[in-house]
């Protein structure tokens, strides 16, 4: 496994070095942008990586999934629903994207994410209550306990006016249940929690083993959860290239403004992937394609049958 997955990294380097360095958090700016790990976690918690799979990074919006699991393992899905939609939202990730209820259309676009933010914990949690059971929560996914980057928490706080400008409109909505600074800096800590391709693989295991971490044996989440989960992730996972990535890759998947891509294929596979050089979507263009050769190789296209 290990050199066929140098093989695929090395083809993936191979394929050109298009892309740019997000650089509205002045800290992601200055990344290396030839790095490139893979990792895969099977079903029994073996993981497998190749490249730069040391080095860590913050997980951006690879984090929104996990929040919004522990988001409906704290508030159930009825609730949760009244506050986030679980449609596709055709947007940018930064958009302004709400539905006629005056709901975010979705929980993996940033209004949705910082509303989900609010929603961890029980109905009394407080901002800072909600963002460290969101970063005890991510942890206990990872099955290792997760640090925050606060370079880039400062960084990306410092220029969160279009993240302000959102929770405000789902405030002045009804549904963001915390004050819009709180809730932004909660879920700029969020993103800002520091991982490996490693640490994505087998969090993403995780969602596709019904919520057990496959290598701590935790159960994280309920199963349910993790099949609605999924779901959004299938539909609105990689944002308005969604549809593009579903029929190409057909795997269940998240993608973030540091380079990170994840994928969880329902008891077979979590995949964790990091290039920092991104598309015009805002997806890793290196881990866009190492996730389409995977996929195409080992047969794991969702819509294909076996
Ligand atoms: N923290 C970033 C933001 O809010 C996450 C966005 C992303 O990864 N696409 O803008």
């Amino acid at each position: 496994m290990p050199d066929y997955l140098d093989e695929v990294r090395e083809t993936c380097i191979a394929g050109g070095d298009e892309g740019e360095l997000a650089s509205y958090i002045p800290e992601l700016a200055a990344a290396d942008p030839d790095r490139l790990a893979i990792a895969l976690c099977t079903i029994d918690g073996t993981v497998y990586a190749v490249g730069d799979a040391e080095h860590r990074f913050t997980i951006q919006s690879l984090s929104k999934p996990f929040a919004y699991a522990l988001a409906l393992a704290d508030r159930g899905l009825d609730e949760v629903l009244e506050h986030v939609s679980v449609e596709p939202s055709g947007d940018a990730f930064n958009e302004i994207s709400i539905d006629r209820e005056g709901r975010p259309r979705n929980p993996m676009i940033n209004i949705g994410a910082i509303t989900t933010h609010a929603l961890v914990g029980d109905a009394e949690a407080t901002a800072e209550e909600s963002t460290a059971r969101v970063i005890a929560g991510l942890s206990a996914f990872a099955g290792r306990e997760l640090e925050v980057d606060e370079a880039v928490y400062a960084s990306e706080r410092e220029s969160a006016d279009r993240n302000m400008a959102l929770a405000y409109m789902v405030r002045a909505q009804g549904k963001l249940q915390d004050a819009p600074r709180a809730a932004v800096d909660g879920y700029t800590r969020q993103c800002s929690v520091l991982v490996d391709v490693r640490d994505l693989a087998v969090m993403a295991m995780t969602l596709a083993s019904s919520g057990r971490n496959p290598v701590t044996g935790e159960q994280v989440v309920p199963a349910w959860v993790c099949r609605q989960v999924l779901s959004v992730m299938a539909t609105c996972g990689m944002y308005d290239a969604a549809g593009d990535w579903m029929s190409n890759v057909g795997i269940p998947a998240k993608s973030g403004v540091s380079g990170g891509v994840l994928g969880a294929l329902p008891g077979q596979v979590g995949i964790g992937v990091f290039s920092p050089r991104l598309d015009g979507f805002g997806n890793s263009v290196r881990g866009v394609r190492a996730c389409e050769r995977l996929s195409r190789d080992m047969g794991l296209h969702l819509m294909q049958a076996p």
